[in-house]
């Protein structure tokens, strides 16, 4: 069997560094008397919003942020809700929201983010964030987490300059596609997004020097669709069952044939251990980056 020619991009890693940049940056708030505050907003009960929200809430606290998660019923209403926003909104002590999504149907998700604080907006999918991002303003904007650690993970792997190269992002979510298509725009790559209507996606994939799957279907994207020596960011999270396992059991896969583009790609991310933590991690990034620009102090850089 051919060996696997992809250099790995360990996000675990690379998480960890960017958290110790954190961690510096939020002592040095601290002894300047600002501590960083993140404020999680859960409505409801799914599981998975559970653990998601845990996740940040511990890792906040474990860098010394002020950490406060709000626990809200599933029959909340969307007033009240937006109550709850306005009420952290004005909290001094506060300088990152985030709203756990998904809402209850009854709530209209874009109403509870647009009353968020832009400059609180630590999911950055505000639409004055999202506009920011998309005129180039990086200075003012908050970026989402996702698409941000994608490009740091990006950076590891190939330098800053990444100006000229094809990048192909499978996925238009507002959450993923989009802003990473915007982000890698911004570094002058030359950027196509691919989504459920493209016609000859592995034609399309093929082009690319940079790939990055937001999709949500387990290995939908195969080692033949990869250009030699491409670098790949594979963003999905899809949970499959693992009977080898154990009965009942289920392992995480991205949206990449991993082992397949592993034989083909330059550097290739894998799930987990890729973005996943890289989410967290810009999360805790955007935090101090707010805290520092209200307090009209300079920010970090990540
Ligand atoms: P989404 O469902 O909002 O968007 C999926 C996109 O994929 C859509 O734009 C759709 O057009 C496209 N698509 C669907 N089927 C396709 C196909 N057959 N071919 C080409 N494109 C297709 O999902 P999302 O929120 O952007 O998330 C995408 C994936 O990334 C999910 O697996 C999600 O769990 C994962 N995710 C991971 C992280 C992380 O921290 N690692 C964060 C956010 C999302």
């Amino acid at each position: 069997m051919a060996e696997p020619s992809a250099k790995i991009i360990d996000g675990s890693a690379i998480a960890g560094s960017i958290t110790e940049t954190v961690r510096a940056a939020s002592d040095a708030l601290t002894a300047a008397g600002i501590v960083p505050g993140l404020a999680v907003v859960l409505v409801g009960a799914d599981p998975a919003s559970e653990v998601y929200v845990r996740n940040k809430g511990r890792t906040a606290a474990a860098l010394g942020f002020h950490s406060v998660q709000l626990n809200r019923p599933a029959t909340i209403s969307e007033t009240e809700l937006l109550a709850l926003v306005e009420e952290l909104n004005q909290d001094q002590a506060i300088h990152g929201i985030l709203v756990q999504m998904p809402l209850p149907s009854h709530i209209d998700p874009s109403r509870i983010i647009e009353a968020i604080r832009p400059d609180k907006d630590v999911d950055g999918f505000h639409p004055i964030n999202v506009g920011r991002l998309a005129t180039g303003s990086r200075g003012t904007a908050l970026v989402p987490c996702t698409p941000a650690g994608s490009m740091i993970l990006i950076r590891h792997a190939l330098g800053a300059d990444i100006a000229g190269l094809r990048a192909v992002v499978i996925g238009r979510s507002n959450i993923v596609g989009k802003p990473v298509a915007q982000l890698l725009l911004q570094e002058n790559c030359t950027v196509t997004i691919a989504h459920s209507r493209t016609r000859d996606l592995p034609g399309v994939v093929r082009e690319a020097d940079i790939v990055v799957a937001a999709v949500g279907r387990a290995r939908l994207v195969r080692g033949d669709w990869i250009k030699p020596g491409a670098t790949v960011i594979d963003v999905g999270m899809n949970r499959i069952p693992a009977p080898e396992r154990g009965e009942g059991q289920t392992r995480l896969v991205g949206d990449v044939a991993f082992d397949e583009a592993a034989l083909v790609a330059g550097w290739i991310t894998p799930v987990p251990k890729g973005v996943g933590p890289m989410t967290i991690a810009m999360l805790m990034a955007n935090t101090v980056t707010a805290a520092s620009r209200i307090a009209g102090l300079p920010e970090p850089n990540f």
